[in-house]
């Protein structure tokens, strides 16, 4: 098939080279001409595990090629994806004009009957609101489809090849026909794709990003009062996850979700009630309470140290959002660094891959080291952010002797708290008794 996919971001980039690697030929376009450079040079510019093997190999296939000429990617494809993104608008709500903007050039240079596909995350009635633009252009017949993706940065590839479920949202039986045949290779295994009408599959996206926020919200909130009983939240996640009524993931008490999409999907969807009169409570005291729980190690950092940090230094582990990933959109660490500068504290900072990204970001008198041991020499105290593999076991001794004081304040309960107390650590974490 020959498959057109518009924004080559996280989403666009891999659902490209997924499908070309299962055959498809497939043309993706940006707008960001450097984007599209890196790309046709077989270099990823976002860091997403197993992605740049797949595009070196389906370029050198001829399979998947790059351009920044969208019109083209339009009139030389039968299904076009539009994975451009939906950023928050300044009142909560998602900010269209990608979308629309490409459904106009849509409408420009439809040239056939096409499916038309809206990957990215985008309220109900966008699909229709993507027919009406691209009809003000053409007369040309085509099919819309909404398929929302419920890939997670750092597992992104992996994710799409062998997806949980797919949802399609469709209005007639040859755009049903199409995607199924589009997916296949990725359903082998019986996971299924859901095929329901187009509204249901826009509001499913919202449904489940809302409801793995309010987890981890409710169980930053449990976490809070288990430091005042005595209770540890490690514990209670245990015998709560292993009721099947709940289930084991996302019930991880830490320094509070970011990225770019819980935060953003919330707002949205909290948006959306309020245009239309529903109450959406639950969804906003999620996204309210995380904002809260962004500084809850530096409150921490503050109850021990003081809220005048001038002279202070503070090793950060971790900037990026979560681990696997350069991505730092609404990262934790963007509210925490600039408060740890704000209280007068030197900052110096370490992460696996997001330094480039950090540099752009964060204020500019950040210092950053490459490697994370680097990080805590000299240091008053360590901030962990984000629970990168090689922060999980590190070598707590060298730590110790790096440090001025064996002071850690942990945001993702890594450690054990015995271990801690046996080494001499104050150790904070969250949902759990301190070690002093
Ligand atoms: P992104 O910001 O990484 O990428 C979007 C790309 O679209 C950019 O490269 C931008 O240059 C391009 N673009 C913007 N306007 C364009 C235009 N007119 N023509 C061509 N290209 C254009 O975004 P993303 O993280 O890939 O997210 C895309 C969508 O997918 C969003 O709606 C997001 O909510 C959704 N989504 C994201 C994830 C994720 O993990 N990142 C997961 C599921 C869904």
């Amino acid at each position: 098939m020959r498959v057109g996919v518009i924004g080559t971001g996280y989403v666009g980039l891999v659902v490209g080279a997924c499908l070309a690697e299962t055959g498809h030929h497939v043309l993706c376009a940006d707008i960001d001409e450097k984007k599209i450079e890196f790309l046709n040079q077989g270099v990823s510019p976002i860091y997403e595990p197993g992605l740049e093997p797949l595009l070196k190999h389906n370029l050198a296939e001829g399979r998947l090629t790059f351009t920044t000429d969208v019109p083209r990617c339009v009139r030389e494809s039968e299904v076009i994806f539009i994975a451009v993104g939906t950023p928050s608008d300044t009142d909560g709500s998602a900010d269209l004009k990608h979308v629309v903007s490409v459904a106009g050039t849509i409408g420009e240079h439809l040239n056939e009957e096409k499916v038309i596909i809206t990957k990215s995350t985008v309220p109900v009635g966008t699909a229709a609101r993507v027919r009406e633009e691209i009809e003000k252009h053409t007369d040309q017949s085509f099919h819309m489809c909404a398929n929302p993706e419920f890939l997670k940065e750092g597992a992104a590839v992996e994710d799409f090849m062998k997806p949980d479920r797919i949802v399609i949202g469709v209005e007639d039986e040859t755009a049903r026909v199409l995607m199924e045949e589009l997916y296949s290779p990725f359903v082998r295994s019986g996971n299924p794709i859901l095929f329901m009408d187009i509204p249901s599959a826009e509001m499913t996206k919202y449904a489940a990003n809302a409801m793995l926020a309010v987890r981890i919200s409710f169980m930053n909130q449990i976490a809070a009062l288990c430091e005042q009983t005595g209770a540890d939240v490690d514990r209670v996640r245990k015998g709560i996850g292993s009721d099947p009524r709940i289930g084991p993931a996302f019930l991880y008490a830490g320094a509070g979700y970011g990225g770019s999409c819980f935060p953003k999907d919330v707002r949205a969807l909290v948006r959306r009630g309020d245009e239309l009169g529903v109450d959406m409570s639950v969804a906003r005291s999620a996204q309210e309470w995380n904002e809260v729980q962004k500084l809850v190690v530096t409150d921490k950092l503050v109850e021990e140290l003081g809220s005048d940090l001038s002279g202070r230094r503070i090793a950060v582990w971790g900037l990026a959002f979560k681990p696997e990933t350069d991505d730092m959109r609404e990262a934790v660490s963007l509210k925490v660094v600039p408060r740890l500068l704000e209280l007068g504290a030197e900052v110096i900072a370490h992460d696996p891959r997001a330094l480039d990204v950090a540099r752009r970001e964060l204020p500019d008198q950040v210092q950053y080291v490459s490697n994370e041991y680097e990080a805590c020499k000299g240091a008053d105290a360590l901030l962990i952010l984000t629970e990168w593999l090689q922060y999980r076991r590190p070598d707590l001794g060298r730590i110790k002797t790096l440090l001025t004081q064996p002071l850690v304040v942990d945001g993702r309960n890594l450690f054990d708290r015995e271990k801690m107390r046996e080494l001499g650590f104050t150790y904070l974490s969250i949902g759990r008794q301190d070690v002093r």
